[in-house]
């Protein structure tokens, strides 16, 4: 209460500045554990751990040491260019990663400098004034110093799930102290006031050794696909390795020992080079990351990379009604009263300081209304719960003022049937449309006051009919859900009629069809999952019937994300697939149980984040694919060249250009493609397919194999033909560096080539990654000291042309085939 708070303010003014400084140098931050960061040195030592590098600098150190010492030089220069490209793009990551962790943490509410603020729970320090209040998480350990009715699940510490009340008085009974409360557990009930005594390691939890918020670690489907397509593709190059490696040395009887066994092994380690598919755990971290950054800007905060994997497969989306289908901006339409004191009840069934936008709303309507004096000061408070669906508050002219849902309140009145009959109609008329209806009752000269709201006996004064319109952009929203083949489920506290109202209004499917929650209390497990095939609306339900309908679906083998907002959330946003917490109304305990967050609330923004995530596995998709397809032609080429005993096609040079092509295009012009405009009419993806499905797979073989063939075919024709043999190296080169800039763009979009190429061009980066490989492919062949380097040889206008042929032989076949799918 806002009296009160001013009170405690001025009571418990906090630490200043310079003391949370001064506690902070003595007892340390609020953290289990350290930080953990890298220094630049250990990054770029990190980059060198890799099998790629670790092979580039055997293969320049080889150079160095047989005295070819120019390509020994140019070697390390292209180890430095992939190590930058690689170095930025690892800081970019992290980066992302270490603002979106920055972003969910710990929110608490303390007392500093005599004023409330906001802080992470890291910045906690000893001696802290910490304000709880219900769905609140306890930053550190700290004695008690006000509890009204301070109630807290300590079963992270103790295992216990009964829910412990809290006082000032001290307690040396109990090793867990009733008037302590300790790190990591949540607040249910009431409202606190504790000043902070240990913090971090020190703390109960810390003891433990359990972390604060314990981060899943598990792999994730697409961690595991990939690890597995990594596996194959490594065991494949290191066969590869050791065959070439064979092969080369057979090929040579000629030389002698020494260069017979230098020239095998540079041969080897380009084709290891060639096939080691190091970008694809790249991908997946660069692309997940990223996207998650790029969500925290459409206002969706991403708490595990998981959720956005399993973005793009959800079909089945439960949600809330108020505040996230519609604005929760309540306003009272009409009042219906029974009897004089209306007005004056529904006032004072409102705490003090409304926070609640329908009580705001109520108390807004009724302030000029109402002359009354005779409420001062408030006795006994009846929270409301989501399960009794009213509250009512005692005050000290011994007044009872209760208000709540309907069905919840007048069961508690004595009525005659005709007045009820007159109410129900009432009822009736107004929920058509939507609208909620609050009832009013009261008791004066309470006798002996209740235990349980639910225990009194009361009379009935009215009834508040409210109104709260929809989101801006809602029935959209649902339409787009309704073509991306998600099914949207309403679950909400309010009543059927006015649920069903509101459903059809927004175009939700299927609204006649509703459950309320008295008709699931009675349904067995598979009488719901029958049910809940085809019902789109539960009304009237409590919180823990949420964890049933998502049972049910999921039984259904259905993907469920679950929207939630209060402490009684929690277990089934960890039990859906995608738990989706509230960000402005949601407690803390949702937000820790959620996987993503939504900052605004807002079920517009749940329907965009689907889209996204669907767009960043396509992107996935996409990238490797494209590693597939240009990996293929570069192994066989370097596989089969030597078996045909034909003269070296491709140098470490050549692949390290290749190199400097591949890396940035799959992880950063793959990441950036924008999300298709018809993405949400397509139909979720299966639940079980793998990211690389039959299709893809023989799509991207043949793909590759293509290019391979051409590139190969011509190879051996240019040499058959007497054409100069660096001539032929050069051309089947460019061919290849020119087919892998193609395919980028064909497997970019689901348009043409060409049209993919020229809306390209507007992306200033893709550009410079694709026009530098050019100039460098350029100053390989017309530069006389780099032709000596890489056994190339300038080219003229005819070569050229025949290259481009080669090249749009070996690629657009396949934008071809895209084209009649199109059409
Ligand atoms: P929703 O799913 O719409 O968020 P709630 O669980 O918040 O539903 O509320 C369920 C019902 O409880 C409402 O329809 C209303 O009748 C009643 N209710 C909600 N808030 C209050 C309140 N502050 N005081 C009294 N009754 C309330
Ligand atoms: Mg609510």
């Amino acid at each position: 209460m806002k009296e009160n708070e001013e009170k405690y303010l001025r009571k418990y003014p906090g630490l200043t500045s310079e003391e949370v400084i001064a506690s902070r140098e003595k007892y340390g931050k609020n953290k289990l554990e350290e930080d953990k960061k890298e220094s630049i040195i250990i990054k770029i030592l990190s980059i060198f751990k890799e099998p790629m590098f670790l092979l580039l600098l055997i293969a320049a150190s080889i150079y160095f040491i047989v005295g070819e010492y120019a390509d020994g030089i140019i070697m390390l220069i292209f180890v430095l260019g992939i190590c930058t490209i690689e170095f930025i793009e690892e800081s970019k990551t992290e980066k992302a990663l270490e603002e979106l962790n920055k972003l969910s943490t710990l929110n608490v509410k303390v007392i500093r400098n005599g004023k409330k603020e906001i802080i992470s729970s890291e910045e906690i320090v000893v001696g802290d004034i910490v304000i709880l209040e219900e769905g609140d998480q306890t930053p550190a350990d700290g004695k008690v110093l006000y509890s009204q009715s301070l109630g807290l699940n300590e079963s992270t510490i103790t295992g216990e799930t009964d829910i412990v009340y809290k006082n000032t008085k001290e307690d040396k009974e109990n090793y867990f102290k009733l008037n302590y409360c300790y790190s990591s557990t949540n607040v249910t009930n009431g409202y606190g006031i504790i000043r902070i005594e240990n913090v971090g390691v020190n703390t109960e939890i810390g003891k433990i050794g359990k972390s604060l918020n314990e981060i899943e670690k598990e792999k994730t489907p697409l961690e595991k696909q990939i690890n597995k397509l990594v596996l194959i593709c490594t065991i494949f190059s290191a066969i590869v390795f050791i065959f070439t490696i064979i092969i080369n040395f057979m090929n040579y009887p000629a030389l002698p020992l020494k260069e017979r066994i230098v020239e095998s092994i540079l041969a080897g380690i380009t084709i290891a080079m060639a096939t080691i598919p190091e970008e694809i755990p790249v991908i997946l971290t660069v692309f997940l990351a990223m996207g998650a950054w790029d969500l925290t800007k459409q206002n969706t905060l991403t708490k595990n990379m998981k959720a956005i994997e399993t973005l793009g497969k959800v079909n089945v989306l439960c949600t809330d009604k108020t505040g996230t289908l519609t604005e929760n901006k309540m306003k009272v339409e009409e009042i219906y009263e029974h009897n004089k004191e209306f007005k004056e009840v529904a006032y004072y069934a409102c705490p003090l300081l409304a926070y609640d936008p329908m009580e705001i709303a109520i108390k807004n309507y009724l302030k000029s209304k109402i002359k009354t004096k005779k409420y001062k000061n408030i006795i006994k408070e009846y929270a409301f719960t989501p399960e009794t669906k009213m509250m009512g508050i005692l005050w000290d002219n011994n007044k009872l003022c209760v208000k709540g849902a309907y069905e919840s309140v007048l069961p508690l009145c004595d009525l005659d049937s005709e007045t009820y009959k007159v109410i129900e109609d009432k009822i009736n008329e107004y929920t058509q449309n939507g609208y909620r209806i609050i009832a009013v009752a009261s008791k004066e000269n309470l006798e002996k006051i209740p235990k349980k709201l639910e225990n009194a006996r009361l009379n009935f004064n009215g009834l508040l009919v409210l109104n709260d319109p929809p989101r801006y952009g809602i029935k959209k929203s649902i339409f787009s859900c309704n073509t991306a083949g998600i099914r949207v489920i309403m679950i909400t506290g309010d009543n059927g009629e006015t649920a069903r109202g509101i459903a059809k209004n927004i175009g939700i499917k299927n609204y006649e069809n509703v459950i309320t929650g008295q008709m699931l209390e009675k349904m067995t497990d598979e009488e719901l999952f029958e049910k809940v095939k085809e019902t789109n609306i539960f009304a009237r339900v409590y919180p823990k019937h949420k964890m049933r309908i998502v049972s049910a679906l999921q039984k259904d083998n259905k993907i469920v994300a679950m929207t939630g907002d209060g402490v009684n959330d929690a277990t089934a946003l960890k039990k859906s697939d995608i738990g989706i917490a509230m960000g402005k109304r949601g407690t803390n305990v949702a937000k820790e149980s959620a996987d993503i967050i939504l900052l605004d609330d807002n079920f517009n923004t749940i329907t965009a984040a689907i889209a996204k995530g669907r767009n960043i596995y396509k992107n996935i998709r996409k990238a490797i694919s494209y590693i597939i397809v240009i990996h293929i032609p570069i192994a066989l080429l370097s596989l089969f060249v030597p078996i045909f005993k034909l003269p070296t096609l491709m140098e470490p040079i050549h692949i390290m250009l290749l190199e400097l092509l591949i890396d940035p295009t799959s992880s950063i012009i793959f990441q950036r493609i924008k999300t298709e405009k018809d993405i949400m009419f397509e139909k979720p993806r299966k639940p079980d397919e793998p990211i690389i499905n039959k299709k893809t797979a023989i799509r991207s073989i043949l793909q590759g194999l293509l290019i391979f063939i051409v590139t190969f075919i011509n190879y051996i024709l240019l040499l058959k033909n007497n054409i100069n043999q660096n001539v032929a190296i050069t051309i089947t080169y460019t061919t290849l560096v020119l087919s892998i800039i193609l395919v980028s763009f064909e497997l970019k979009s689901k348009e043409s080539t060409i049209k993919s190429i020229i809306s390209s061009l507007k992306d200033k980066l893709a550009l410079t990654i694709n026009l530098g490989i050019i100039i460098c492919l350029l100053a390989l062949i017309y530069i006389p000291f780099l032709n000596k380097v890489a056994s190339t040889a300038p080219l003229n206008l005819l070569e050229w042309l025949y290259i481009i042929l080669l090249t749009s032989i070996a690629v657009l076949p396949f934008d071809l085939l895209k084209y009649k799918k199109n059409n």
